[in-house]
């Protein structure tokens, strides 16, 4: 690494760029021919890579990675916990003489078994085999990654236990990619495409995120056990004054962003960044869009960097969905289409009639599958922090419906009403209906922002995703339900003898059978849940009303359809998601018991003391002070009602605690646990805008947002 060429202002982006990466160029310029030639098979058609190739990109990979000074490798896998893992083997291998010699087989690069016990499987594990595998994922690059424990040969991989159940995020979403693309292949050569090899989803996730200073942050458990605030009252400033609030961070933010630029930069993750979010301290991330899975492994790496660097330049990177009530939540918006291996983009409307009717058969096969599973793809966004952002003002609701734009919607509307025509007259349209509408263009300035899944110019945007999340999940299920609906257009039209009638018939079932996903208002309004409810949407609002949609029949049936997942998969991970989220809120439960036990009551009764003697002491000096005597029993009072509360809490988290781990544990502890954790905050809330800061045990809102 050279510091002064990072140091620089002159940051030469093209001379760092991917600079720590196993990327093609480094692989063709270090392998045989013959050895890159199959490497690529296996990238480019998902050939099995044998075991001699194997052993020669390995070797390769090791010299590469020493030399850039890494001294360890791991297999850097996304178990269902929803953050990387690794574990780190060292390069050095005994050899005999009790010296050490560097060894990394090929049977190492492609397969390893870590301790898979401790993450979580849903009970798979246990009814099949104790043994987990992870396999490189040779479609994402290798990188090798600088940090305070030295360089690392990170390998991305799959895991999986022993008998094949996937036991992460990766393997299914490699599925789901490879439906999509036999799938979509499939729908295009119907429309004459004979030339595209193959088809992949191309995904950008804007990230977004908020920024507070370390010494502040360590003062708050809430911010250090969950990653978000559970108590705090407003500043009298909000996010209505962010623009002042904008110039006095500056500096100190902008040094943050350039930093994360440059090292991402090196990891070839595309990142462009942007300074402004709505609330105060909130900044966003976009990249460049990327195949998906990359986009899914470099998402992972947005994060990990943001965190690690913010630390080391004396800040934290919250990654919480909602890390102050009140303030604008923070999320991801999930950038998908499809893009074929000679660049053409199918979700963008095109110029000519043509391929207009290709569009709008692949727009109205995404609406069927919008439609159809709705409740999944909102399963797929659900976490406990997103259910605290999720119909939230500045967030989309927890109702899955697509934008269109007006454009869009007059095509869907036209298309509509054609069909109600009479038979004779919509034979005469048939025929000339569709290929005669006009060119779609790009649609950018009619953008609604309180949509959870808009169509954007050439892409849509799915925007429910929580900003810690991985987008692997959500990802897995777009492509899945967009290779079934692909799937089940094209079983329909290979059997049609007029292939132009027939697709002009479906185009039209489709948007009529499906329209009422549609919705091009204000997602953020009351009237919407209303018609949302009459229409028949789901509206999920937490996490334990989402999660029954993994094993729905339709689920279950889209997933074995293409092997993503089995029934039994999805079941286990249903428990997993069960026992995480109870998990969570009673992590949150223990952690609002800890600070109000211990510092925040303590601190009020400090107060009530002091200000007991100030009311005695003013009384003996012959007077009688109103404003302490009425701060004394306001404080008083509400200090005994945050006791109560606090009572209530400790049975109702011991009580959840005794229960068995499952659906009924979850739903006690969001029905009652997080009840009771509202009744001990309202209080609290109260008594911070009371108690003297003095008293008060920790930072502020105001002094976490407004003093980076
Ligand atoms: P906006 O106006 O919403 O900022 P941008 O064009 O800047 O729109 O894109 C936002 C994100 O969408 C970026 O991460 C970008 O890479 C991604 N994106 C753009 N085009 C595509 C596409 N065809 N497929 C997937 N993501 C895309
Ligand atoms: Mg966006």
């Amino acid at each position: 690494m050279n510091a002064e060429r990072e140091n620089s202002t002159n940051i030469n982006i093209s001379e760092i760029f991917g600079e720590d990466v196993f990327s093609d160029n480094v692989m063709q310029e270090r392998l045989p021919k013959k050895v890159y030639k199959e490497l690529r098979k296996t990238i480019d058609e998902g050939k099995d890579l044998d075991p001699m190739t194997a052993e020669v990109v390995a070797n390769a990979m090791r010299d590469w990675a020493i030399e850039k000074g890494a001294t360890h490798y791991t297999h850097w896998f996304q178990p269902l916990t929803g953050i990387t893992a690794e574990k780190h083997d060292s390069f050095i291998a005994p050899a005999g003489n009790g010296g050490a010699v560097v060894e990394f087989s090929g049977k190492e690069l492609i397969k390893s078994e870590p301790d898979a016990s401790s993450f979580p499987s849903g009970g798979i594990r246990s009814t099949f085999e104790a043994r987990g595998y992870t396999a490189w994922d040779c479609t994402s690059p290798a990188f090798v990654r600088h940090d305070a424990a030295g360089a690392i040969l990170c390998i991305p991989t799959a895991f999986c236990s022993y008998s094949g159940e996937s036991l992460d995020m990766k393997t299914p979403l490699l599925r789901s990619i490879e439906a999509l693309n036999n799938e979509a292949l499939r729908l295009i050569r119907l429309f004459g495409n004979k030339t595209s090899k193959r088809v992949r989803p191309s995904v950008g996730a804007e990230q977004e995120y908020f920024l507070v200073d370390r010494d502040k942050f360590l003062k708050r458990k809430d911010l250090i056990y969950t990653g978000h605030t559970l108590f705090g009252a407003m500043p009298p400033k909000g996010q209505e004054l962010d623009d002042q609030y904008f110039g006095a961070i500056r500096e100190r933010v902008a040094e943050f962003m350039k930093t994360i630029n440059v090292e991402l930069w090196k990891l070839g993750v595309t990142a462009k960044t942007q300074h402004n979010e709505a609330a105060p301290g909130q900044h966003e991330l976009a990249p460049i869009f990327n195949d998906c899975n990359v986009a899914v492994d470099h998402n992972q790496l947005v994060m990990e960097v943001m965190k690690k660097v913010a630390e080391r330049q004396g800040m934290m990177c919250l990654l919480h969905e909602k890390p102050f009530a009140g303030v604008n939540g923070s999320g991801k918006h999930d950038n998908w289409s499809l893009i074929t291996d000679d660049g053409i983009n199918l979700l963008d409307p095109g110029k000519t009639p043509h391929d207009n009717v290709q569009f709008l058969l692949i727009l109205t096969c995404l609406l069927k599958a919008v439609d159809t599973h709705a409740g999944l793809l909102r399963e797929s966004a659900a976490t406990l922090g997103n259910d605290y952002r999720l119909g939230g003002s500045e967030a989309p609701p927890a109702i899955v419906s697509v934008f269109l734009g007006e454009q869009l919607q007059d095509v869907i509307t036209q298309l509509i009403s054609t069909g109600m025509a009479t038979s004779s007259l919509k034979r005469e349209k048939l025929e000339t209906g569709v290929s005669t509408l006009p060119s779609i263009t790009k649609d950018a300035t009619d953008r609604n922002r309180t949509s959870p899944f808009a169509f954007t110019g050439n892409k849509f945007e799915f925007r429910m995703v929580g900003s810690s999340a991985s987008i692997a999940e959500p990802n897995i299920v777009l492509n899945s339900i967009a290779a079934e609906a692909f799937a089940e257009a094209s079983d329909y039209l290979e059997g049609c003898a007029d292939f132009e009638i027939a697709v002009h018939d479906l185009i039209k079932k489709y948007a009529t059978e499906h329209q009422r996903i549609i919705f091009n208002g204000n997602g953020y309004s009351e009237e919407w849940v209303k018609e949302a409810k009459r229409r028949g949407l789901p509206n999920l609002k937490t996490v334990p009303d989402a999660i029954p949609a993994l094993s729905s029949e339709s689920s279950v049936r889209l997933f074995g359809r293409f092997g993503i997942f089995t029934k039994a998969e999805l079941i286990s991970r249903e428990e997993i998601k069960y026992e995480e989220y109870a998990k969570e809120v009673n992590i949150e439960a223990r952690t609002m018991i800890d600070m109000a036990s211990k510092s925040i009551i303590p601190a009020c009764i400090k107060c009530v003391r002091d200000l007991s003697e100030t009311v005695t002491a003013v009384k003996t000096a012959g007077y009688g002070s109103r404003a302490a005597q009425e701060n004394l029993r306001k404080i008083t009072a509400l200090t005994d009602e945050a006791y109560s509360a606090l009572e209530k809490l400790i049975s109702d988290d011991e009580k959840s605690l005794s229960m068995p781990e499952g659906r009924e544990r979850a739903l006690f502890c969001r029905d009652t646990v997080k009840t009771d954790m509202e009744s001990l905050r309202a209080p609290i809330d109260k008594l911070e805008m009371m108690v003297g800061k003095d008293y008060w045990p920790m930072p502020s809102y105001g002094d976490l947002l407004f003093e980076v």
